[in-house]
């Protein structure tokens, strides 16, 4: 059991906090809003920053299997 970052996008405010602090893991779509697109291509304490900080709070952990 692993967890990754996902982003709930029908709250991201496209503010792009997340794909300026770690562009090897987010990015914004054409559409302007974030998505997670390398899930572990940084450290689980990197990403928590991200997820602490995202203004509407809408950067969680998602427990997957592996
Ligand atoms: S920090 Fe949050 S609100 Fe801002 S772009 Fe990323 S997911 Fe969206």
């Amino acid at each position: 059991m692993t967890k990754v970052p996902r982003i709930n996008r029908y709250e991201c405010s496209g503010c792009s906090f997340c794909a300026l602090s770690l562009p090897g893991v987010f990015r914004l779509t054409p559409e302007g809003i974030s998505e997670v697109y390398a899930p572990t291509n940084a450290k689980p304490v990197e990403i928590q920053k991200v997820i602490d900080n995202c203004p509407v709070n809408c950067v969680h952990w998602f427990k997957v299997n592996n």
